[in-house]
């Protein structure tokens, strides 16, 4: 059996994703939010800032959460000083 840090917390676990039981409850909770926001709509050159805000979720979190496959193609810049730049690097962390 495999010991983990959960991402979330940092507690110690063994269950199957990268966070402990009781932080996967909150990110789903929080997946269902953030595609609730991202279901409304966004104005071009919403950050990855705003979406947090919207989401009523972290920053990290939310880093994390696009990182799934899910999201995979959709791209936000971290902050609002990226806009109108190229970059071509997407979450396609694997
Ligand atoms: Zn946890």
């Amino acid at each position: 059996m495999e010991i983990k840090k959960c991402l979330r917390c940092g507690s110690l676990h063994t269950t199957e994703g990268d966070v402990c039981r009781e932080c996967a409850i909150k990110d789903n909770a929080e997946v269902i939010k953030l595609k609730g926001v991202l279901s409304e709509g966004f104005e071009i050159g919403t950050t990855k800032q705003d979406l947090a805000i919207k989401a009523g979720i972290t920053a990290k979190n939310l880093n994390r959460y696009l990182q799934a496959e899910e999201f995979s193609g959709i791209y936000f810049p971290e902050t609002s000083s990226n806009i109108g730049g190229i970059n071509e690097k997407k979450a396609e962390l694997k």
